[in-house]
């Protein structure tokens, strides 16, 4: 990166609440969301029927564990209205989220809710160090996916101006990047890895140079400590990780600060918890589980004890900056992506974390699961960085040195072998929105 950005705060009496404030905060809105879903909602009026308790029975921050989860499943089977908890008129946005198994969920969102969603994302555009004067370039998806929107109405709420160009079409956005002067990047990390090699390769553009992006809000997938450096190396800005999810608000639960040490979660909207994702159990300090999200101020659609699938840690510690908000640890997986080899539970970002280790490897790679004799093949197929792979020619004896490292730093680091075969650079799939790393030919329902 050339320079830190200029990181403020949007909404200090909220960010920055002592933590006796802000827990009684949570306390009140927690005891009322709690009786307004039970109120408006019949599947939470039977969820709360079957173990027994009454929103009465909800009178401290502690009786949390109390309330029953509110699972994915939950929210397929009410589609289309069912976990609506306002009268249709009072809607002005709805969003389908479909996941992987193409069941659709509804998110909805009334004036209020459209309004607490610009306000949690004016404050990451403010930890991201965006002003007035700034012109975002958003080039996450507009449509049903609420990462578009989410960021157009945090931009419009700080007062810097839009470039609503969305995903693909690749060579105009590095085009109008530089022709407009945009100087906040919006979009998924690997696309951002991919702009920054498009615009060098392609349009042979110094992003260093040419650009003028000085920070970028990247999340909606999981990535690496590695990945960011890369990014910040090729773009010469400041990479803050997001975090955020349909189903609680879309994009605005937590950013990273300028300390770039966990993301802080907006804990006078959410509530937070890590549970363990096989028991239910509630997790201690520090631990690493299942992120499970209460919303405390959505009016159209709002869930108690949401379990994202993700995983994360929590800590309630100090933070230099100043926010008094707890932060979560980067993601280390969507739950959607996790795969197992061999027993060995993993996700691509632990791949791509091996694989970044080593000099000369680049961000570029692809994961293929086969079976071979009963048992479980990974292949990694990785592009060496361009450098590399130019200077090597036909040297076979450089190829298989990086190959065998790529391989050991994945075997010390995940405990599992795999065949790693480089390939040509510029010879595996680019994304303009989520990467789509693995390919399994393992079959279903074996694992
Ligand atoms: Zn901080």
């Amino acid at each position: 990166m050339k320079s830190p950005v200029e990181s403020w705060v949007y909404q200090p009496e909220y960010e920055k609440m002592p933590r006796n404030k802000l827990l009684s905060l949570q306390e009140e809105r927690l005891k009322k969301i709690v009786c307004y879903c039970y109120e408006n909602i019949p599947v939470y009026k039977r969820k709360f029927k079957e173990v027994g308790i009454t929103p009465d029975d909800i009178k401290t921050l502690n009786d949390m564990e109390k309330i029953p989860f509110t699972t994915k499943e939950d929210l397929r089977t009410a589609y289309p209205y069912g976990m609506l908890a306002v009268e249709i008129s009072e809607v002005l946005e709805l969003h389908a989220s479909s996941g992987t198994t193409g069941h659709p969920t509804t998110c909805a969102y009334t004036k209020n809710d459209l309004e607490t969603w610009s306000k949690a994302m004016a404050r990451i555009y403010a930890s991201a160090g965006t002003k007035k004067g700034d012109i975002v370039h958003n080039a996450y998806g507009y449509g049903l996916f609420t990462g578009g929107l989410g960021f157009h109405y945090g931009a419009l709420e700080i007062g810097a101006a839009v470039l609503p160009i969305a995903a693909g079409n690749t060579e105009r956005q590095i085009r109008l990047a530089k022709e407009y002067g945009t100087t906040i990047l919006a979009c998924t990390p690997s696309y951002a890895a991919y702009l920054g090699e498009f615009a060098k390769e392609k349009m042979t553009i110094d992003p260093l140079e040419e650009l003028k992006w000085k920070s970028g809000l990247f999340g909606a997938e999981a990535w690496s400590e590695e990945l960011r450096g890369k990014i910040e190396e090729i773009l010469g800005l400041e990479a803050f990780d997001i975090y955020g999810l349909s189903e609680v608000i879309g994009p605005g639960v937590s950013v990273e600060c300028s300390e770039h040490c966990g993301l802080h979660v907006y804990e006078d909207y959410f509530i937070p918890e890590i549970i363990n994702p096989a028991t239910g159990e509630k997790l201690g300090k520090g631990e690493t589980g299942e992120l499970v999200l209460t919303t405390l101020v959505r009016e159209a659609t709002p869930v108690l004890r949401f379990r994202t699938g993700d995983l994360t840690s929590f800590t309630r510690e100090e933070c230099t900056c100043g926010r008094t908000m707890g932060r979560m640890a980067r993601i280390l997986g969507r739950a959607d992506d996790m795969f197992k080899v061999r027993g060995v539970k993993m996700w691509p970002t632990t791949v791509e974390h091996a694989l970044l280790q080593v000099k000369g490897a680049s961000q570029n790679y692809q994961i293929l699961l086969e079976r071979q004799e009963q048992l479980d093949c990974m292949t990694v197929q990785v592009e060496p960085e361009k450098e590399l792979f130019e200077s090597m020619g036909q040297d076979l004896s450089k190829l298989r040195e990086l190959s065998l490292k790529i391989a050991e730093s994945i075997r010390t680091m995940i405990g599992v072998n795999a065949n790693v075969v480089l390939v040509p650079y510029n010879s595996l799939p680019r994304f303009e929105g989520k990467a789509r790393r693995i390919t399994d030919k393992r079959g279903l329902g074996i694992f």
